[in-house]
């Protein structure tokens, strides 16, 4: 077969990868795999139906499948490999059809511009979605390119933003958004999280990037009002056009993205219809 690497249109970033099988992937098509995925942070491919030890074994190519902690909200599930459904059937195969039960008002949380375990020590290197089963229209996921957006600021705006660490916490972010009974605190760094630099290099390519999205809810050197209102603004404008793209989801696709310079978020569909989404993590280093 002949790799194909064909960027998305009309966006600072991502690719279509053609002529790959995910469950038989050599020495040089990973290769291929690998530089396409530093150079766009987000690739997308069609036609691959894997089973979870496929998922997992595609996966384990980029690094560690992180493992879920006590962070996370399935305490049963503590230190077993982040391999996740994102979707409104539930453990038996029931179809969730109300919008206010526990796991799609958890996963609406979602919705907000992210990067995955951002609130964690060690964030994530990459996620990788595989769509099992796909709604006819909406339940798309939105990426972001947060390299195109620190190259946008300003040279003001990044000399304030250099040195400047925020707080992540998802106890903090799911409280803020209504996911969870929990009501979010005054100072969010009393709620678990984890502090990161804003503007970050990407290890591999040196490109910097922003850091930020909705588990972002403080800033280390700046009263916490004025914390907020700066990652909100930071968000506001980082997650525009050229520099957004929304995937549909069709049975099959497989996207990987690179969380340390790309954003996501969720978006909603008619739950009548299901969706199912596999998810699997592959932890940062550092
Ligand atoms: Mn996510």
């Amino acid at each position: 077969m002949t790799i194909t690497v064909d960027p998305l249109e009309g966006t600072t970033f991502g690719a279509v990868v053609r002529g790959v099988d995910l469950r038989a992937l050599g020495d040089a098509a990973w290769r291929r795999v690998e530089d396409a995925f530093h150079t766009y942070g987000i690739l997308v491919f069609h036609g691959q139906s894997l089973t979870r030890d496929e998922h997992v074994a595609f996966a384990r190519r980029f690094g560690e499948i992180e493992r879920q902690s006590d962070q996370t909200m399935r305490g049963d599930f503590v230190g077993k490999p982040i391999v996740l459904d994102i979707s409104n059937v539930d453990d038996n195969g029931v179809h969730i059809t109300d919008r206010n039960h526990p796991q799609v008002r958890y996963l609406g949380g979602n919705e907000g511009w992210h990067s995955d375990s951002s609130f964690k020590r060690v964030t994530a290197k990459a996620s990788i979605l595989n769509a099992i089963e796909a709604p006819s229209r909406g339940g798309q996921t939105g990426y972001a390119d947060m390299r195109a957006a620190y190259d946008a600021l300003t040279d003001e705006e990044k000399d304030r933003l250099e040195g400047l660490t925020a707080y992540h916490s998802l106890e903090y972010s799911q409280a803020a958004a209504g996911a969870t009974d929990t009501s979010p605190a005054a100072v969010p760094s009393e709620m678990a999280g984890a502090w990161h630099e804003i503007v970050r290099a990407h290890p591999v390519t040196g490109r910097k990037a922003l850091f930020i999205g909705r588990h972002a809810c403080q800033i280390e050197e700046l009263p916490v009002d004025e914390g907020r209102r700066l990652l909100e603004r930071l968000l506001e404008a980082a997650c525009r056009a050229p520099r957004v793209y929304y995937h549909q989801w069709r049975p099959g696709d497989v996207v990987v993205w690179d969380n340390r310079c790309m954003l996501h978020r969720a978006t909603e569909w008619d739950l009548s219809e299901r969706r199912v989404l596999r998810h699997v993590r592959v932890a940062g280093d550092n």
